[in-house]
């Protein structure tokens, strides 16, 4: 069990996911909260709590909407972690075929594109308070469902391009090293505009950048070591057996897929 995850509180197990909230998101919660009632007094901190919630609420059926798809092609989900950054959920990556990774991978984005449609009736009936809460919750699942499906692995959307091109190619190495050419052009675009506009831009042009090269190299490793499956390629497989590695297997590791709303970690792990 990686560090990372200690230290976090189960909040409940929505459709068997267990889903936890670590002390850092409680620690960052519970200061921004804070810092708005010593500027604005108790209702500015109470719509703070409120929103961060509500934001964080919208980040876990994110994370789930990755997690159930994964669940249905019978990919083992390890549970959804809330962090001050985002919801990381951290889902297996061996034996995912292309058709999985384009359902998982779109399974995020379209929980927001479902919100922001039953967000818009309400924030259109609201009024005051009310109205620019909606309105904020509203602007926040656009944003996510548009910056997760632009077409820069690791992203959602550079996901659904890989496993465009795995499925043409029959080459998840190939595919992976397509993806990530496209996504680190994308992240180098990202973080040019980023020095005239936005700094921020810089940050998450430099994450998506690292990411790709980082996930690249994982997948080079699997592919150089024997895979004790049968397919057209070492990631191809029925999804409804995702392979074990034998006793025999050198394979080293299996490796998770954390997914945070503003991108995708790969680690491995035993
Ligand atoms: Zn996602």
């Amino acid at each position: 069990m990686f560090s990372f995850f200690r230290n976090s509180l189960t909040l409940g197990h929505p459709f068997g996911i267990q889903v936890r909230i670590h002390g850092l998101f409680l620690f960052f919660v519970g200061a921004l909260t804070f810092l708005a009632g010593l500027g604005g007094g108790i209702g500015e901190a109470f719509w703070t709590l409120i929103l961060l919630s509500a934001l964080f609420g919208c980040v876990t059926l994110h994370e789930l909407g990755h997690c159930l798809v994964a669940r249905h092609f019978r990919i083992r989900v390890r549970g959804i972690t809330l962090f001050p950054l985002g919801g990381v959920a951290e889902i297996e990556q061996i034996g995912v075929s292309p058709r999985a990774e384009f359902w998982i991978a779109i399974g995020g984005p379209i929980v927001n594109i479902v919100l922001a449609f039953i967000l818009t009736p309400i924030a259109y009936l609201s009024q005051g308070a009310f109205l620019a809460f909606f309105d904020t919750l509203l602007a926040i699942n656009v944003a996510m469902a548009f910056f997760n499906l632009l077409p820069a692995f690791p992203l959602d959307g550079g996901r659904i391009l890989r496993s465009h091109f795995s499925a043409r190619w029959g080459n998840h190495l190939r595919a992976t090293e397509k993806a990530v050419s496209i996504g680190q052009k994308i992240a180098l675009v990202m973080g040019a505009f980023g020095l005239f506009y936005n700094p921020w831009l810089i940050l998450i042009a430099l994450f998506i950048y690292i990411m790709g090269q980082q996930e690249l190299q994982m997948t080079r490793i699997s592919a150089s070591t024997p895979s004790p499956h049968h397919g057209p390629f070492p990631f191809t497989t029925s999804s409804h057996h995702p392979p074990h590695p034998s006793p025999g297997n050198h394979r080293p590791t299996r490796t998770i897929v954390i997914r945070l709303p503003f991108g995708t970690f790969h680690l491995p792990r035993r």
